[in-house]
C-alpha cells in the first residue's frame, strides 16, 4: 500500500490551480501545527487501515518543501510508529523552486526523502509569470544542482504545455531545459482549465490566448520525441522515465492499489473502500485537535463502476491491457461485458488493433475521455 500526506500551504497561488491549496497562513507556527495534526490523524488511524505494508511515501500538496526537514521527519517517524514501512520504500516530496536551500535538503535525505519532484512548469521566464509563478528558470535548475549536490539519485520534473501565447516550439524548448538536467523522470501535462481558477475566468470571458487543439497535440508529439531522446520513455498519458524509474506512487493509483491519504482534503482507497477528511485546514486543525475524525466522506463503487474504472486506468498507461487479463479480473471477456465497445473504438481508430491487447492509438490518447467514456457510463 502507499501513503500520501497532504500539505495545503503555498506562498502564493498560481494562476491556473485548483487543488486543495492556501496561502500559507501569517501567524506563526502555522507550519509546525499542521505537521502536528497530520502526526496526530496517523497515530489515531484505526487497525484496519493498517494491515498493508507501506511500499511508497508521497508528500503532495500544496508545496510541501515549505515544510522545515524537521516537520516532514515528524510526520513519517509517526508512519513508521504505525505502520510497517518497507525497506528501500520510495518517499517522494513535491517542492517548488525557490523554496529550497542545501541544508533543508541535506535535512531531508536525513529525514529518509528520496526523491523529489519539483514544479519547474515552465523555463520561459515570460510563461512563468503569466502562470503566476514567482519563481524564475535559474532556480529550477538551481534545486536540481543542489538536490544532486544532497544526494538525490532520483529526480522529477514537471512541466506544463498548451500555455497561453506558447508555440509548440516554446514548448518543446521548456521540456528540453528539463531534460538537459539529467532527470531520471518527467511529467508533462497539457494545460486543464479548471473553472475556478483566474485562467478559468479569463478564459470563460475569452480573454486567455489559449493555443488551438492542433498545435497543443503537436506540442505533446515534439516533448514525446525529447524525451525518447534523452533516454524515457513514456509509461503514461503524461508521465515519462528513465527504465525503472517509473513513479511507484502513481503506478500504485494506476493499478488500484491501496493508499491512505493524511492531511487536508486528502483521500483514501483502502481495501475496497474509499474516503476522504475535510478539505478546509481550519476544519481540518479543530477536529483533530479535539481528537476527532478528519474523514468527511465515503463511498463505495458498484462493481460495474469499479470495473469501468479499472479499465479508464489501465488505458492511461502505456501498457495498455491484455485482454486475458480483464477476463481473469472480472470472470468475462471484455465484448461481453461491453458489447460492441471495442469494436466501435477500433473502428474510429481511437485503439489499436493488436492481438489480445487493448491500447490506444495516438490519438485515442489525446481522445481518452472519448475512448473511455462507453466503459464509465
Ligand atoms: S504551487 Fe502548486 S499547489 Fe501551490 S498554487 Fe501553485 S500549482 Fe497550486
Amino acid at each position: 500500500m502507499g501513503a500520501y500526506v497532504h500539505l495545503p500551504y503555498c506562498p502564493y497561488k498560481c494562476h491556473y490551480c485548483d487543488f486543495n491549496a492556501y496561502r500559507l497562513p501569517r501567524a506563526e507556527g502555522a507550519r509546525a501545527e499542521m505537521a502536528r495534526a497530520i502526526a496526530r490523524e496517523i497515530e489515531a488511524a484505526p487497525g484496519k487501515d493498517r494491515q498493508g505494508r507501506i511500499a511508497s511515501i508521497f508528500f503532495g500538496g500544496g508545496t510541501p518543501s515549505l515544510f522545515s526537514p524537521q516537520e516532514i521527519a515528524r510526520i513519517l517517524a509517526a508512519l513508521r510508529e504505525r505502520y510497517e514501512v518497507a525497506r528501500g520504500a520510495e518517499v517522494t516530496l513535491e517542492c517548488n523552486p525557490g523554496t529550497l536551500d542545501p541544508a533543508s535538503l541535506q535535512g531531508l535525505r536525513a529525514a529518509g526523502v528520496n526523491r523529489l519532484s519539483i514544479g519547474a512548469q515552465s523555463f520561459s521566464q515570460e510563461t512563468l509569470r503569466r502562470l503566476g509563478r514567482l519563481h524564475t528558470p535559474e532556480e529550477t535548475r538551481q534545486a536540481v544542482r543542489m538536490a544532486r549536490a544532497a544526494g538525490f539519485a532520483n529526480l522529477s520534473l514537471d512541466v506544463i504545455y498548451g500555455l497561453p501565447g506558447e508555440t509548440p516550439e516554446d514548448a518543446l524548448k521548456s521540456a528540453q531545459e528539463a531534460l538537459a538536467l539529467g532527470i531520471e523522470h518527467l511529467s508533462a501535462y497539457a494545460l486543464e482549465l479548471e473553472e475556478k481558477t483566474l485562467f478559468g475566468a479569463l478564459a470563460a470571458r475569452g480573454e486567455l490566448p489559449l493555443p488551438p487543439e492542433e498545435e497543443v497535440v503537436r506540442a505533446g508529439d515534439l516533448i514525446e520525441g525529447a524525451c525518447a531522446q534523452a533516454g524515457l520513455t513514456r509509461y503514461e498519458v503524461s508521465n515519462f522515465a528513465r527504465p525503472g524509474r517509473q513513479s511507484r506512487h502513481n503506478m500504485l493509483y494506476w493499478l488500484q492499489g491501496s493508499y491512505r491519504g493524511f492531511g487536508p482534503g486528502a483521500h483514501s482507497h483502502l481495501f475496497g473502500r474509499r474516503f476522504w477528511n475535510v478539505s478546509a485546514p481550519g476544519e481540518y486543525l479543530r477536529r483533530t485537535a479535539g481528537g476527532g475524525e478528519a474523514v468527511e466522506g465515503e463511498e463505495t463503487l458498484s462493481p460495474q463502476a469499479r470495473m469501468g474504472e479499472w479499465v479508464y486506468l489501465r488505458l492511461r498507461l502505456a501498457e495498455g491491457f491484455s485482454l486475458a487479463a480483464f477476463a481473469r479480473r472480472f470472470g468475462r471477456p471484455l465484448d461481453a461485458a461491453y458489447p460492441g465497445v471495442r469494436e466501435a473504438l477500433l473502428r474510429d481508430g481511437l485503439l489499436a488493433r493488436e492481438r489480445g491487447w487493448v491500447r490506444p492509438t495516438p490519438r485515442g490518447r489525446w481522445l481518452l475521455h472519448r475512448v473511455a467514456a462507453p466503459f464509465l457510463a
